[in-house]
């Protein structure tokens, strides 16, 4: 990508999205374009396409997503599915009608089958049933993958797919109720601490394993990959570590220095016993993850420490997804 390329980053607003804008900047690109959802309904396959029309970018990074935490996931199914299965097609399809050039487009390693071998591959796509929890979610990242390997056989579009892990880091959702686990611990430990509660829920048995990558590394990745790769089917983006819920926790409780004790509560869903992803693929390609757990922690807990009162979900005491 040349430093004045038009590059449309969609999602801007999100996790993803927003670490991407701050890598792009950092690395001198000028020309990026950005919408709110408000100003642009990617679900609205008129308004996309005459965005595209209007502004011809030429590279995209596709970061725009209904995501949520397990709950969120099974509790906003037809959503999960349909504006995710929108927001793909709608993206990808004006993408090739205007002639981008490049467009990367991210998912999530739940596109794998729950009983899929671990570390996951990327071969291990469409092997088996998916987890029940975020299938809906899936197959709309699923789908997407596909739009993009079609449109690469079809018509010779440059269109790539990177799968990351668990993401967490500045930005992120904290609503209790819609976040992943790592910010739903972080906050019910900092709220507890200042409340001095003696004990924090964690939701489900503790032992399901997860393995978690700072967005800071992700948006590095995908620029490594923007630039570099121009292959088909998925590409995991993780560290290759995983830990069990149960050790989250307690690394969390050690970074936010709560005294209190945990409590699991088996009412909630485990959902996948083991998501830990094959890097070896994009280690082949030359890239690897640079933020450790315990760096990425600190500095999380001190971006929501810093912003508290003003993150992402925090108001909400009951929300949808968002
Ligand atoms: P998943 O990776 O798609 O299952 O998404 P999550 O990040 O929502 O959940 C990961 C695991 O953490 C599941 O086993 C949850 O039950 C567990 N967990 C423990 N406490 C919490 C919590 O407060 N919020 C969430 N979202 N998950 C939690």
């Amino acid at each position: 990508m040349h430093p004045d390329a038009r590059i449309y980053v969609a999602g801007h607003g999100g996790l993803v999205g927003s670490a991407i804008v701050r890598r792009l900047q950092a690395a001198g690109f000028t020309n990026l374009i950005t919408r709110r959802s408000r100003d642009l309904d990617l679900r609205d396959q008129a308004a996309v396409q005459a965005f595209f029309q209007q502004e011809r970018p030429e590279y995209v990074f596709l970061a725009a997503a209904k995501v949520g935490g397990i709950l969120a996931n099974s509790t906003y199914p037809a959503e999960f599915l349909y504006d995710n299965l929108m927001i793909a097609a709608n993206v990808i399809h004006a993408a090739h009608l205007s002639g981008v050039t490049k467009l990367l487009n991210l998912g999530s390693t739940c596109i794998y089958p729950r009983e899929a071998p671990q570390p996951l591959r990327e071969d291990a796509l469409l092997t088996g049933p998916l987890e029940e929890t975020n299938r809906a979610y899936a197959i709309a990242k699923i789908a997407a993958i596909e739009l993009c390997d079609q449109y690469r056989a079809q018509y010779g579009c440059d269109f790539i797919s990177a799968m990351p892990t668990n993401l967490y880091g500045p930005g992120d959702n904290f609503d209790l109720l819609g976040s992943h686990v790592l910010p739903a611990l972080i906050r019910k430990m900092v709220d507890a601490q200042e409340a001095g509660q003696p004990t924090v829920q964690v939701w489900g048995s503790g032992t399901p394993r997860r393995e978690f990558l700072h967005v800071d590394d992700l948006a590095d990745a995908c620029l490594f990959l923007m630039e570099r790769v121009s292959e088909p089917g998925p590409i995991n983006v993780g560290t290759g570590e995983d830990l069990s819920i149960r050790e989250l926790a307690e690394r969390v409780r050690a970074a936010v220095g709560y005294t209190g004790e945990l409590v699991f509560d088996p009412s909630k869903p485990d959902g996948t016993p083991r998501k830990v992803t094959d890097v070896s693929r994009i280690h082949a390609l030359g890239w690897h993850h640079q933020i450790g757990l315990e760096e990425g922690l600190r500095h999380t807990v001190d971006w929501y420490l810093a912003h508290r009162g003003h993150v992402r979900g925090e108001a909400a005491a009951v929300s949808s997804p968002a």
